[in-house]
């Protein structure tokens, strides 16, 4: 079956990557192979499979089958022509900027609420290696373009939603201007999920995702991709051949089943979150709500024109009036449905304090300019009856 040649999404989803034919039989979905080794029929066909002249599998840090079907199905859902997939959302990151070309003597460009553990990364563990770092408001397309014309970036790394502001990145225009100066476009997807977006077909080199999140969806395994031209799919998997960052068996089959319903839930997560946010957004104790789904979202019309419609996600973000750190703890205690977890994307409501969890590691001053007060309560709507949620909201805001 050709997965491209369907074009919705929701059967897409359900059949992409399964029925590979095993010797006598076609699983019609795809089992758990942990096996390290593989044994062919005789040396010349191992042979050929090691000389890349014949499909196979020789060791699974090159490739396996239960991953390379998850592989499959995610190049569908993504449109991508090649996709490789990690043990985790970071080590996917890592790897998109080593192939894209963050090296000694390069500079990378990355949006200013960028994800904190990517945050981290450049300002830790890149930054050390000799490569210089620049976060920056890419909201701002002409001052993007300025910026990529006076310092000469090899690579720009921006979320297509960001964590936890939840600004919209306008993925066309970043990648036009990123075209024009050769750089690199990697465009961090996990918040939007394929279901709202496919960053490539709009001009990014490489997709991006924590699976953790809303393509596992479960909470229970950890995963991360990277999708690309075949071009670029080669450079990542010569370079993992090297690296190992690989997935092993059992997560790769937990993805693949959280995929196929990762459009139902998305439709949930979309539908609930404009129900929660508008009542936030009306709540007296509430100042403030980040919500692309809001008219008055500075990004409204360029959220809907980029997800078709089709809903802004399950993140939203808010801040609790004149509320400190031991408040904003006392409401999160209160909480009976929402769980205080440090992830998102799952099918629970989740509830997360930015300035202690994922942007721990910036200084007060750091968050502050970015805009990430103590007040600030991040929640990944889940796919419960909204009313549930709402309640759960009210009553633990009463407690305070
Ligand atoms: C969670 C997350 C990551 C990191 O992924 P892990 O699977 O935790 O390694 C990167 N980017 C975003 C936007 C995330 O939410």
């Amino acid at each position: 079956m050709n997965n491209l040649s369907i074009k919705n999404i929701l059967t897409r989803a359900v059949h992409a990557g399964e029925r590979k034919k095993n010797g006598e039989f076609i699983p019609v979905s795809t089992p758990i192979w942990p096996t390290v080794g593989y044994l062919y029929d005789n040396m010349d066909d191992m042979d050929a499979v090691l000389g890349n002249e014949k499909e196979g599998f020789v060791y699974p840090r090159y490739a396996s089958p239960t991953v390379s079907a998850l592989e499959e199905a995610i190049a569908s859902l993504e449109e991508a022509e090649g996709v490789q997939v990690y043990a985790t959302g970071m080590a996917a990151i890592h790897s998109a900027l080593l192939a894209a070309g963050a090296k000694t003597g390069s500079i990378v460009f990355a949006s200013q609420d960028i994800y904190g553990a990517t945050y981290s990364l450049l300002k830790g563990l890149f930054s050390t290696l000799g490569v210089k770092y620049f976060f920056l408001d890419t909201t701002d397309l002409d001052y993007v373009d300025k910026k990529m014309k006076e310092q000469k970036p090899t690579v720009l790394i921006v979320e297509s939603i960001s964590n936890p502001l939840l600004k919209i990145a306008d993925i066309s225009g970043l990648g036009e201007i990123s075209k024009k100066h050769g750089v690199n476009l990697i465009v961090d997807n996990t918040f939007a999920t394929p279901y709202l977006l496919n960053p490539l077909r709009l001009g990014a080199d490489y997709v991006v995702h924590s699976a953790t999140k809303y393509m596992a969806g479960h909470g229970d395994a950890m995963a991360g991709v990277i999708g690309s031209s075949l071009e670029n799919k080669k450079k990542l998997f010569d370079l993992n051949k090297m690296i190992g960052s690989n997935l092993g068996p059992f997560e790769a089959w937990l993805v693949l089943r959280g995929l196929k319903t990762l459009p139902l839930r998305m439709k949930q997560h979309c539908q609930n979150a404009l129900i929660v946010a508008d009542m936030l957004q009306n709540h007296k104790q509430i100042s403030k709500v980040n919500f692309p789904g809001f008219t008055s979202h500075p990004q409204y019309d360029l959220a809907v024109r980029q997800f078709d419609g089709k809903g802004f996600g399950g993140m939203l973000s808010f801040e609790i009036t004149g509320a400190d750190k031991k408040k904003v703890f006392k409401f999160m205690e209160s909480l009976e449905l929402c769980l205080p977890a440090t992830t998102l994307g799952d099918v629970y409501s989740l509830v997360l304090h930015p300035a202690t969890a994922s942007h721990r590691s910036l200084s007060p001053q750091e968050r502050a300019d970015i805009g990430i007060q103590d007040n600030l309560v991040r929640l990944s709507v889940g796919i419960e009856d909204a009313s549930d949620i709402l309640y759960d909201l009210n009553q633990a805001l009463s407690k305070i």
